[in-house]
């Protein structure tokens, strides 16, 4: 053992983010601390014979200890060593969400506990973010076999352009599948095969619908009601209110 110990640019000056100050290791120490514990290890030594650990290092659920690819970090405008920065503010700069091709697999950093955002960035996975589709989700959805499901939280401010997309679309589709639904009814709502029990779960499905229409008014700015005329005319006829949140502001006097 050396009486000295430099661990400049080898561990970081400090784990606080640079943007925000969030201790991204709690419990870890820092550069100067960890090569202070290290002297009085040597100087123990001297003294007791015994040198005691250097440090206790702890990796749990709060950690957000990581490396990412060069061309990330410089993408982000930070230095090589610069210092650590949390998952938040590193998607901040990016201004698009972090997903597991930005992190190397084999870098001992990136298999290591962390914060449930870390672990869903770098490995895809956690809090049901993305799984296959169980029958009942089938079912439900009316989804192909071997099919999985995202979990996509839409109010995310980074939310990756092609999630907002396929929102949309499936929204718009939902609506066309409705539209015709309504129309078709319509025309036929002298027999007897539409009869009540179709009205109820059409409404229901309606109601659904509603839900995601507001979504993608209020989220993303896209009016979609005044598309499906079938669908128009039974909400303003049937519940005016729902319709005028729904359709443009302009139009919904
Ligand atoms: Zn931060």
């Amino acid at each position: 053992m050396t009486d000295q110990l430099d661990l400049t640019g080898v561990t970081p000056e400090s784990w606080l983010c640079v943007d925000c100050g969030i201790n991204t290791a709690p419990g870890y120490p820092t550069r100067v601390e960890l090569e202070r514990s290290y002297k009085t290890s040597v100087a123990m030594k001297k003294l007791s014979g015994e040198a005691p650990p250097i440090a206790t290092l702890t990796f749990n659920d709060r950690c957000e200890v990581y490396t990412v690819r060069d061309s990330v970090w410089k993408a982000a405008e930070l230095e090589p060593m610069s210092g650590c920065i949390c998952i938040g503010c590193l998607e901040k700069r990016l201004g698009r969400r972090l997903n597991p091709k930005d992190f190397p697999r084999r870098h001992p950093f990136n298999s290591m506990p962390g914060t449930e955002r870390l672990i869903e960035r770098r490995d895809g996975v956690g809090s049901m973010s993305k799984h296959k589709a169980t029958a009942a989700e089938r079912r439900r959805f009316g989804l192909p076999k071997d099919c999985t499901i995202e979990h996509v939280d839409l109010h995310d401010p980074n939310l990756a352009p092609e999630h907002r997309d396929n929102f949309i679309t499936g929204v718009r589709s939902e609506a066309a599948r409705l539209d015709e639904i309504i129309a078709a009814l319509h025309r036929h709502r002298d027999e007897p095969k539409y009869g009540v029990d179709n009205i109820a779960g059409l409404a229901e499905q309606v109601r659904n619908l509603c839900g995601h229409l507001l979504a993608c008014k209020e989220l993303f700015g896209v009016v979609i009601i005044d598309d499906y005329p079938h669908l128009r005319r039974l909400l303003q006829t049937f519940s005016r209110s729902n319709y005028a949140r729904l359709a443009a502001t302009e139009r919904a006097q």
